[in-house]
């Protein structure tokens, strides 16, 4: 089933079906229609899935979904177009140009926690680049997979399928997930030589100065941990702040989720859940023998887990060795900035950086002096809708970018032209041999 799949892909490829720039315009047109007006229905199964609030689908997923696809439309033929490129004085009457070219088949491996931009953003990158794509969503968010088999011809299924398609060759392969199945799929890549994207998780930290508006930091990195419960690739991992502030730090997120969920968060329709028993308790397990300053409720027959804040965490606690994905945010005091900047450097390099103040000094220092994928200064998640910024890890927790014309790039091989003239042959006569004293004086 998998490999007819492919197969079906690479002859379509093949055929030169997929490259016209009229069928690529075409196919994000439908793709844009789908989601449209389907809207409602993508809303539900998400709600299922994770019980994500109806309001939250269309901003955290939708909106940023369609914006991908009419940039890509109203830019294709900007982007498609030869780049022109400076040339040397042996060229100067050629052309010489960059022409971006399709790669092939490109296979894209989506994860459930955005299932829809997760999996359909890089599929508007291949489209827009001329690929034939085979599309795999992620199993565990099902109520998401179904509706997207019965809309969009992807490939459903886990662990053996996706193990089955990494054995067929591709000619880029764009993951999304977790860095263990990461390496799985660089391994399987190497195979065939294949290139990859790898858009993987990590601890993401959030450092808060003194020196700031603790009401609006509060707010901001309160909607970013909890927002879908906490399972947010880029969502703050973890605050670091010095001891005389963490209390007001603490009582800040309480209002706020105050403000956002009411008393009791369980019942309100904004407040996500766990995606799976398994995940479930994965997190329960990491908060095991720590008190919370806040939350620290669960109910797993509802997977649910309240949003939870534990106080001067140590840091070689369980809860800061792995990326915790779901709604525990631990605070892990630092004396000044200047441990803040030691305690992100000693680790690996993250998806994103927060850094919350009102301090020049220190915004400057933090971006100087550390390294992430993206960084937002004096917000969260933020450096992640704008399609002009590249999206993407560093190190451990990724390889590659996408967003916009970064997608279209990444999955497109920037062929080098040089395209000369029959004249000129004075010029090549140069370096032809034989090599002589006359020749050279000529
Ligand atoms: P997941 O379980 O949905 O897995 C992702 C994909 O890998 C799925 O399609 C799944 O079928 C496949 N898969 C799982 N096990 C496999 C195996 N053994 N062999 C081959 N394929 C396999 O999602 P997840 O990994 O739990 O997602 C959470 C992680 O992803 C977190 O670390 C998070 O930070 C990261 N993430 C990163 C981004 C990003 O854009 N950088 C976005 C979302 C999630």
């Amino acid at each position: 089933m998998e490999m007819q799949v492919v197969q079906r892909a690479r002859e379509n490829f093949l055929a030169g079906r997929s490259r016209p720039l009229e069928f690529r315009v075409q196919q994000l047109k439908s793709l844009q229609r789908m989601i449209t007006d389907r809207q409602g229905e993508i809303a539900t199964a998400l709600k299922q899935d994770i019980n994500r609030s109806q309001y939250d689908t269309p901003l955290l997923e939708l909106i940023g979904l369609e914006n991908e696809i009419s940039l890509a439309v109203s830019k294709l033929a900007q982007w498609a177009a030869p780049r022109p490129v400076e040339k040397s004085l042996l060229t100067i009457s050629d052309q010489v140009y960059i022409q971006p070219e399709p790669l092939g088949v490109v296979l894209i491996i989506g994860a459930w926690n955005y299932p829809w931009a997760l999996t359909l953003q890089p599929l508007v990158g291949a489209i827009a680049a001329g690929n034939a794509a085979v599309v795999k969503p992620s199993e565990l968010s099902e109520y998401s997979a179904s509706l997207l088999k019965e809309l969009y011809p992807v490939v459903c299924g886990g662990v053996s399928e996706t193990q089955e398609l990494l054995r067929q060759r591709f000619d880029h392969i764009f993951y999304t997930g977790n860095s263990t199945v990461g390496k799985l799929v660089m391994e399987a890549a190497a195979r065939h030589l294949t290139p990859v994207t790898l858009e993987l998780g990590g601890k993401s930290p959030c450092y808060i100065d003194k020196d700031v508006d603790l009401r609006v930091a509060c707010r901001r990195i309160t909607w970013g941990k909890f927002v879908n419960c906490g399972q947010t690739c880029i969502a703050p991992d973890y605050i670091l702040c010095e001891p005389s502030i963490q209390n007001r730090v603490v009582e800040g997120i309480r209002q706020t989720l105050l403000e956002f969920y009411g008393p009791d968060p369980k019942s309100s329709p904004d407040y996500g859940r766990i995606i799976n028993q398994r995940h479930f308790n994965h997190v329960m397990a990491l908060l095991d023998g720590y008190t919370a300053a806040l939350g620290g409720q669960s109910d797993s027959s509802q997977r649910y887990i309240a949003p939870t804040v534990v106080k001067d965490v140590p840091p070689h606690a369980r809860l800061m060795q792995e990326e915790i994905f779901g709604p525990l945010l631990p605070i892990v005091t630092v004396s000044d900035i200047d441990d803040a900047i030691h305690f992100i450097s000693e680790r690996e390099k993250p998806l994103a950086i927060y850094v919350f103040s009102s301090n020049k000094k220190v915004i400057k220092r933090m971006l100087a002096e550390t390294t992430s994928g993206g960084v937002t200064v004096n917000d969260v998640m933020m450096h992640y809708t704008l399609n002009s910024l590249p999206f993407g890890g560093v190190g451990q927790s990724g390889t590659g970018r996408y967003h916009g014309k970064h997608t279209f790039d990444q999955l497109s091989h920037h062929r080098a032209c040089l395209v000369k003239s029959l004249g000129m042959e004075e010029v090549n006569m140069v370096w032809y041999p034989p090599q002589n004293h006359q020749k050279a004086r000529r």
